[in-house]
């Protein structure tokens, strides 16, 4: 196939977002996929026993619910089926405490009652802060630097005075957010849980603003999960596509992108096939390998080159999965209704664990993001057993091990003692739990690597959440869109604007560019 308007390199979540609004606009778009199978970062597989199915990354779609982006895709028209726990989330400690979120505010609020009378009300007011602003916020969030409309829209609903405590709060960390909004441990470990999803510290910001914002859309969506698993979510996103006369074609690596007179006019496959993309590329790849790599510094202005020296990748991620006969046996019942679990057993935990990875030691005592995916869809497994996913971070490039003698080298046996470290984690607030393992499969950083290569050394998020990789920030200083030095070629991955997730405004953001810029071409063309 060489007669095509576009060409997307890359089938995660964002190139795939992107193809479908090229081709909504009637382009011929080819996406070209490194791996054997589509979906980056949002795919399943057997990967313990026939039958069990595992996310190999990404489980949970908050994101994917909420985003104006996904929403607008009508996905569940091209077979997708979002499923929901009867728990959001539950977060046990090994103390025997359980904090709660359930789309039932009634029920989120009583569980933070039994910390502090008081802090159910506490979570209804910071909930209703998000409420009343959450369409803005997201339309804000999901849309192209500078986003007017949305910021607009956000102004209008919070109003001067509200702008003020908005904007305030947005530079909190979540431990001081905590401190301020509730006396007791239950809605710090709430905020806190879901803070710790990004690699910014409990004690820095943004992480008030991040803890707040998930916990919240937890609150107001739910922690979905695709019936079947995360790839089904990637196969309505293809079948969209392809209804649309799209082609995507896997095992297909791009080498190189062709630039000529700072134009990219094709990409170049490993296999030294050239196809031409006369109406633009665009890249769902991690920053540093789209300019680095497939560009060349050569094409690029050398303070660009320069700033991208400065890109900073997020931790890295240790990844397990587990095939569990019955199901894990909590103490804190909560927490066998949850389809989420965070196990991080106060905010000093949280600090320690992010501390020992500011020293590039791997952690001590692990935060596990952990999932029971049948307690959502019962599709993953036979019945009467479990699939569990969890994951944890670890630094790109350790140079210690906090708590023992890892070296950090991840190979097999570096691999299971961490494993074993975050078994001990779950064991800790579920005992019996090893012994109904069937199964365990574990995804080290170079595993997850090789499985996508955007996945950097482990890093999930695309770059950085801190503040200083954020916005017009991202992914170098005063680019924040995803236009690049290069005319035709569009960033759509995560290293763009807003970021990690699987909400689709990166490859929304770069397709809605490459229609305007080329809209701007053929009439400046037209012009005598
Ligand atoms: C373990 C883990 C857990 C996560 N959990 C969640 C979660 O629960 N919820 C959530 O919302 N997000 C989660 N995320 C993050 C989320 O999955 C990513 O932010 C999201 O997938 C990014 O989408 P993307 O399209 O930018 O990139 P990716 O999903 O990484 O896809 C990029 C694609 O481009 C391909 N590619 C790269 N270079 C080339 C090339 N040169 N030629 C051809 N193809 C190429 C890759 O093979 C890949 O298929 C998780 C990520 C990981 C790793």
């Amino acid at each position: 196939m060489n007669d095509v308007d576009a060409v997307v390199i890359g089938a995660g979540p964002n190139g795939l977002v992107a193809a479908n609004r090229l081709a909504d606009a009637g382009w011929t778009v080819l996406v070209l996929e490194a791996q054997p199978e589509p979906g980056g970062a949002v795919r399943s597989a057997e990967l313990t026993h026939p039958g069990f199915v595992h996310d190999l990354c990404s489980a949970f779609y908050p994101l994917g619910v909420a985003s104006p982006v996904m929403r607008d895709l009508q996905l569940e028209s091209y077979g997708l089926r979002w499923r929901w726990a009867p728990l959001a989330l539950a977060h046990p400690t090994a103390g025997g405490t359980c904090a709660v979120l359930s789309t039932n505010i009634d029920e989120t609020a009583a569980s933070l009652d039994q910390f502090a009378e008081g802090d159910g009300a506490s979570w209804r007011e910071l909930y209703g802060e998000f409420e009343r602003i959450s369409d803005a916020l997201l339309d804000a969030m999901t849309s192209p630097i500078p986003p007017l409309r949305g910021a607009a829209r956000l102004v209008a609903a919070l109003g001067p005075r509200g702008l003020l405590e908005f904007s305030r709060q947005s530079l909190l960390s979540v431990r001081q957010l905590a401190r301020d909004r509730f006396s007791g441990e239950g809605g710090a470990l709430l905020l806190t849980g879901n803070a710790l999803h990004s690699d910014v510290s409990p004690d820095a910001p943004p992480s008030g603003f991040l803890g707040w914002m998930l916990t919240s859309l937890g609150q107001q969506y739910g922690f979905p999960v695709p019936e079947g698993g995360a790839a089904q979510l990637t196969a309505a996103l293809v079948r969209r596509f392809e209804a649309r006369g799209g082609t995507v074609q896997c095992s297909a690596p791009v080498t190189r992108v062709v630039v000529r007179d700072r134009r990219a006019v094709a990409v170049v496959l490993a296999d030294g096939t050239t196809i031409d993309a006369p109406r633009g590329v665009l890249a769902d790849v991690g920053a540093p390998a789209l300019y680095r790599t497939l560009v060349g510094e050569e094409h690029l202005p050398p303070q660009f080159v320069n700033d991208l020296g400065r890109f900073q990748y997020d931790y890295a991620t240790f990844k397990i999965d587990w095939a569990i006969d019955g199901e894990i046996p909590w103490r804190a019942e909560p927490a066998t209704r949850a389809g989420t679990v965070h196990l991080a057993e106060d905010m000093d935990f949280a600090t320690q664990y992010a501390a020992d990875l500011a020293m590039d030691k791997i952690p001590a005592r692990p935060y596990v993001l952990l999932g029971q995916m049948n307690k959502a869809d019962p599709t993953r497994s036979p019945q009467g057993t479990e699939t569990v996913w969890a994951y944890s971070h670890v630094p790109l490039e350790p140079r210690g091990d906090a708590g023992g003698t890892l070296r950090g080298t991840w190979d097999t046996d570096d691999s299971e003692a961490f494993a074993d470290r975050m078994e001990a984690e779950i064991e800790a607030r579920a005992p019996g739990f090893g012994a109904r393992i069937t199964a365990r499969h574990v995804l080290a950083p170079p595993a997850l690597e090789a499985l996508d290569a955007n996945l950097t050394g482990g890093a999930l998020g695309g770059g950085t959440m801190a503040f200083a990789q954020q916005l017009v920030f991202r992914p170098v200083p005063g680019l924040g869109r995803a236009e690049t030095p290069i005319r035709g070629l569009f960033l759509a991955s995560a290293s763009a604007h807003p970021g990690g997730g699987v909400h689709g405004a990166c490859g929304a953001n770069a397709a809605r560019a490459a229609l305007g810029a080329d809209r701007i071409r053929r009439l400046t063309r037209r012009s005598p």
